[in-house]
């Protein structure tokens, strides 16, 4: 038995499933995780010892790459000076200054633990802001599990197949309406029909949480349409895509400005940090300037903002975010050489550092539908064989994947000479 085997039975004991967050557990492949010791660069190592090319970058943080010393050296720093006071410090300020200069649509920002914590507020203050009860969502897309969020979602509910959460309140559930990412004409009758009764439109700008799917021409700008007309607050839930698909995030690259920005992931660096902004007219409403209440004992935690905020120095170096987007382009284009070579049906998508991988015949994969006609059971097979040769993906079909500074050329040649390999045994 392996030492990862045996720690995941051991784990069993007092955590429900052994881990905790669902999509940890290889629910979506099938086997046992792997569970890690250390990460340096762009690799991860396991328990047992092996190294793995790691393409997951918890979940996103990673965007330097694991133990980055600039982000290592700042935390070691503040330790010495203690871990929280639930009073304010100078670094938030900074942290605040830095995040709004590269995110121009925010005026004022608020830093929160997760990036669940930053949509649930975003929301509550929609409706705060507006008065109004209904939110309209994308199916497929994930923005954490709060309640008023968790209906028809994506990535791990998506992967274990409650989309729809037991224990999210009916009544709550029946404010929240879904619509079909990408489908313009559904969210103008949508708007037509109730756009007064509606309070923000929440989407991820790139879909990150059914796989990675970039917005068709059009719907990002539809979206702010609706919203300029009806009142309702446009969200951009840039958790996933925020300082990765650009240094400005989606909003930058796709010129389209939303009235509020919810971050996460990249802005802590790998410590639990999320922040919701924008508009100095909206976030005047947040307590303790107004009354939409919000607060956080730990928000704002000196420890995770000079994390973050050394992460966000080093990415705002020029041509930083130009090299990223090469390096998944080179990756998703020798893949997809490989595919066609091979004639096993792929489609590859890259945005600046995301990409997705969709085994199917479908020439593009552009909604949740398209999506659900992938074939699954394609992917399991190549994640195990990746892993196998020492290729870490995410656990499941309905995710991006991610790439960091510190993947070199040769990982990226490696990573594709092991998914030929991968695909020769598919084909
Ligand atoms: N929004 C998006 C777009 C996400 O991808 C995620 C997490 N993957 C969240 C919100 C929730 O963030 P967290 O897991 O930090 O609560």
């Amino acid at each position: 038995m392996s030492r990862s085997e045996d720690l995941y039975s051991r784990a069993q004991k007092h955590i429900p499933g052994g881990v905790n967050s669902p999509v940890r557990a290889f629910n979506g492949v099938g086997g046992s995780p792997i569970f890690f010791q250390k990460g340096d660069g762009a690799y991860v190592y396991d328990e047992d010892g092996q190294r793995y090319i790691d393409y997951v970058g918890s979940w996103g943080p990673m965007i330097l790459g694991h133990s980055h010393p600039d982000v290592i050296n700042a935390v070691r720093k503040q330790l010495d000076y203690g871990l929280s006071f639930g009073a304010p410090t100078e670094v938030e300020i900074t942290m605040a200054d830095k995040v709004c200069e590269l995110v121009p649509s925010m005026d004022m920002v608020r830093m929160v633990n997760s990036g669940t914590e930053a949509t649930m507020s975003a929301i509550r203050l929609s409706r705060g802001y507006t008065g109004r009860d209904k939110i309209v969502k994308f199916e497929g897309c994930y923005h954490g599990h709060s309640d008023s969020l968790l209906v028809k979602a994506g990535s791990g509910a998506l992967t274990l197949g409650v989309p729809n959460s037991p224990g999210v309140p009916a009544d709550l559930a029946k404010h929240t309406i879904t619509l079909q990412y990408n489908d313009i004409e559904e969210v103008k009758s949508c708007f037509a029909e109730i756009g007064d009764q509606i309070a923000c439109i929440i989407v991820e700008p790139v879909a990150g949480n059914m796989n990675c799917i970039p917005p068709v021409s059009g719907f990002l700008e539809t979206l702010r349409e609706v919203c300029d007309a009806s009142g309702a607050v446009l969200i951009f839930d840039e958790v996933m895509t925020g300082f990765r698909v650009a240094l400005g995030g989606a909003q930058e690259k796709f010129k389209v400005t939303p009235d509020l920005t919810t971050l996460g992931k990249v802005i802590g660096a790998g410590m639990p940090v999320g922040a919701f902004g924008g508009k100095r007219e909206i976030m005047e409403q947040i307590s303790p300037l107004g009354p939409v209440y919000q607060a956080g004992t730990l928000s704002g935690n000196p420890v995770a903002m000079v994390a973050g905020l050394a992460v966000l120095n080093k990415i705002s170096e020029p041509s930083f975010h130009a090299e990223l987007e090469s390096k998944t382009t080179k990756l998703m284009d020798g893949i997809k050489a490989a595919a066609d070579e091979l004639n096993v049906p792929l489609v590859t998508v890259s945005v600046g550092g995301m990409f997705g991988l969709f085994f199917t015949d479908q020439e593009q994969v552009t909604t949740f539908a398209d999506v659900q006609k992938c074939d699954t059971d394609k992917f399991k097979l190549f994640f195990h064989h990746l892993l196998e040769e020492g290729v870490y993906l995410a656990p499941s079909a309905y995710e991006a994947g991610f790439i960091s500074q510190a993947h070199s050329d040769e990982d990226i040649a490696f990573t594709i000479a092991a998914a030929k390999r991968a695909l020769a045994k598919l084909a």
